[in-house]
């Protein structure tokens, strides 16, 4: 018991991320994939993207898929492919990290944000009428944190109102409702293969993936440029946002193994959730059956979070906040929305199930990764802290 081993002071920190277990296990792999890259003397828009965008479209179970630059990028191209713009309104959410807003704001476009469900903290579809005005012109949903949103209600209340839905899918690649995946119902569906995604390439990367054959063609003029062909522009808001062949390359090596990632996530997800419901009050709200999470953070709320954290910290596990600032009180949304000449977005204290979450969530380390020790620990140290 005196052994200077047993003190806790000296057990390794928890990371929340770690990446170097996933690239030491495919190590072989990712290498030849680069080097096949590098002897092909092809870097963008090639061959590698093709394999990639057809495989992604396969496993998505959509029509079409275009590679772009990341994520943040799948979302605007996504905007601008149904040529939302200045004086039209994107309905979202408040709560799910500010990329949906950011794009909005970055075409020109006003955000509208509808309040979450208390439980889920994800777009609560019966307020999305309350939302909508004569220049609603589209709906980013987000399957925050790995969970899809309830999309048949969703879609059928926006395909009532003529309005398109576009899927925030960055957290929720494999996430699926009633067998159907996340990014395979709305007019358009939205990935980033950010390196700590669920899949990731090794650097930035994204895709929009559709049904519409029209779409899609737009999609791959507005990626390079509005080009039809080269160096004709012939569509206005076009960008430069591809996916390089490397990073295509890459992505080929690790999609085979999304599955056996999800699962491991999940794992780790069910692990915390048994320890919590043991907890007085720790009990997580229920997710919906027709659902399938993939867990690409666990998150829980507590109203003494800081505390927690500062408490979990000590015992050597990191933790974070996602997110801890609501869109609508972020201060450079609030000044963009002001250069564009609109009026302000909502005040504080009008999002309350929105504002209420930012304040008490927090995530515990959740990845792939992460060893049967480490995830014992953490669920000691929560049982300890709580
Ligand atoms: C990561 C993320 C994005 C942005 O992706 P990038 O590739 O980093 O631009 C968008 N939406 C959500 C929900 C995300 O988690």
């Amino acid at each position: 018991m005196s052994s200077i081993n047993s003190c806790p002071d000296v057990l390794p920190v928890i990371p929340m991320n770690s990446l170097s277990g996933v690239y030491a296990r495919f190590q072989a792999d990712l290498n030849a994939a680069a080097a096949r890259v590098i002897a092909s003397g092809w870097t963008i828009l090639g061959p590698e993207v093709d394999a990639f965008e057809e495989a992604w479209a396969a496993h998505v179970g959509s029509g079409h898929c275009i590679g772009v630059a990341s994520g943040s990028d799948a979302l605007q191209l996504a905007l601008r492919a149904l040529e939302v713009g200045s004086g039209d309104e994107v309905l979202t959410v408040a709560n799910a990290g500010g990329y949906s807003t950011q794009a909005i704001l970055a075409v020109g476009a006003r955000p509208v944000f509808v309040d979450i469900h208390p439980h889920s903290l994800l777009l609560d579809e019966t307020a999305i009428g309350g939302a909508i005005s004569p220049r609603t012109r589209a709906l980013i949903v987000t399957h925050l944190y790995g969970r899809m949103a309830p999309m048949p209600a969703i879609l059928a209340t926006c395909r009532a109102a003529g309005i398109p839905v576009i899927e925030d899918a960055a957290q929720a690649h494999g996430a699926s409702w009633e067998g159907r995946q996340a990014g395979a119902w709305g007019e358009l569906g939205c990935f980033s293969f950010y390196p700590t995604k669920n899949l990731g390439a090794l650097g930035d990367g994204g895709a929009v993936c559709c049904s519409d054959a029209g779409l899609a063609a737009r999609l791959r003029q507005l990626r390079q440029y509005g080009w039809q062909p080269k160096y004709q522009v012939q569509i206005p808001g076009g960008m430069n946002s591809r996916l390089d062949e490397i990073q295509a390359a890459f992505l080929r090596v690790l999609l085979p193994a999304l599955p056996e990632l999800n699962a491991a996530r999940q794992q780790v997800a069910a692990q915390y959730s048994a320890v919590l419901g043991a907890l007085p009050g720790g009990a997580l709200p229920p997710r919906p059956t027709e659902a399938v999470d993939v867990a690409h953070l666990f998150v829980l709320r507590h109203a003494r979070r800081d505390a927690l954290r500062a408490a979990l910290l000590a015992r050597g596990i990191q933790t974070d906040i996602h997110y801890p600032l609501p869109d609508h009180l972020q201060p450079g949304f609030i000044a963009r929305l002001a250069a564009l000449g609109e009026p302000p977005m909502a005040p504080a204290g009008a999002l309350p199930a929105s504002e209420a979450a930012c304040a008490e969530v927090f995530s515990l380390p959740c990845h792939p990764s992460l060893d049967a020790g480490q995830v014992q620990r953490v669920c000691d140290a929560l049982r300890e802290v709580w």
